[in-house]
């Protein structure tokens, strides 16, 4: 790479887009490079969408070569950059390989924390790339299947309790998809009582989408009740462990490492549990997960709040 090359680090929503904005006003001999460490970008609102089964993996990720063509595209991890010398060092299929360039963007977002609860790493599953998500479908399917030859009663108490930890924009939607999801293939498995499967939503403050106004969170809460998801407010949890853990009302939670951001865990506090009546709207149509994709036209990139 000659000097007078832009480096963009990668290839999410940031990284993709910055190509297509800069293309007209690139000055004349400059080259663009964009280094990720995948070779697809993801569109990360619908992550719940495929963690419920309602689309496939493939339909939400696209080649990044084909998204961004006017940048050389260079699938590999960086794992430094020497500012002073203005070189990038990646890993890549084919070893260690070293970028030259003039300019530097900086666009790798974020990792999903699992240190925030002790036994989260160990025992939760995180919910922000595409692997992750296709594991959870696949875990939940799995425990269903399970369950439905399981003959043991002891054995079937714990593997269709799933449990969601996180109360904002991507918590409330994976439930909502799970929900719909559980639903909808509850028919293909005559052998698990509705009992059986259960979903668990924990928000350790006093409310749902603490972003939006009060009354769309807690229209959000009523719907995801009708749905027979147990969403918690005042429910933080405290940490995560193989078999469950305790509440402090000393209800006993036996459960094993189970979904978005969960497994067996212990719940701080869970007196508030509000009660619901009255229906509320929600952006999620049921369909049969396992029948293939939905509609997929009507979603764009918005912020969360303008989907729920
Ligand atoms: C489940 C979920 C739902 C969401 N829903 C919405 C929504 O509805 N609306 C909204 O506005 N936002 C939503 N978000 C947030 C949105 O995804 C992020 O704000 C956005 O992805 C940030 O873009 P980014 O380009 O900075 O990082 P990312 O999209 O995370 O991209 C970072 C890229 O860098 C790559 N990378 C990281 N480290 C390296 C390295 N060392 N070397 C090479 N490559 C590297 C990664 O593989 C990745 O491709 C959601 C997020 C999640 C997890």
């Amino acid at each position: 790479m000659q000097p007078g090359a832009i480096a963009i680090i990668g290839g999410g929503f940031a990284g993709t887009t910055l190509p297509r904005e800069l293309d007209r006003a690139l000055p004349f001999g400059y080259q663009l490079l964009l280094i990720s460490e995948e070779s697809h970008t993801t569109f990360t609102p619908m992550l719940p969408e495929v963690v419920g089964a309602g689309v496939f993996p493939e339909q939400i990720v696209a080649p990044i070569s084909q998204v961004v063509r006017r940048a050389r595209f260079v699938m590999g991890r960086v794992t430094s950059i020497d500012f002073a010398a203005r070189t990038i060092t990646c890993a890549t299929l084919a070893g260690p390989s070293m970028f030259p360039y003039e300019h530097v963007v900086l666009a790798f977002g974020l990792r999903a924390r699992l240190d925030m609860i002790p036994g989260a790493a160990q025992h939760a599953l995180p919910l922000k790339t595409i692997r992750d998500a296709t594991r959870l479908r696949n875990l939940v399917l799995r425990r269903l299947a399970r369950l439905e030859l399981e003959t043991d009663p002891l054995l079937r108490q714990r593997p269709g309790h799933f449990v969601v930890i996180g109360g904002g924009f991507s918590g409330v939607e994976t439930a909502g998809a799970l929900a719909d999801s559980l639903r909808n293939i509850a028919p293909y498995y005559p052998r698990v009582a509705p009992g059986e499967v259960k979903l668990t939503l924990l928000q350790d403050i006093d409310r749902l989408l603490a972003e939006l106004p009060e009354r769309l969170g807690d229209a959000q809460h009523r719907s995801l009740m009708e749905r027979s998801v147990d969403a918690r407010v005042n429910a933080k949890a405290e940490r995560v462990d193989e078999r469950g853990g305790r509440s402090a009302t000393a209800r006993c939670w036996r459960h094993r490492r189970l979904s978005a951001q969960s497994a067996g865990c212990r719940i701080h506090s869970s007196k508030t549990l509000r009660s619901c009546s009255t229906a509320a709207g929600s952006s999620s149509t049921p369909t049969c997960p396992l029948s293939g994709p939905r509609r997929l036209g009507d979603r764009r990139l918005r912020p969360h709040s303008q989907r729920l």
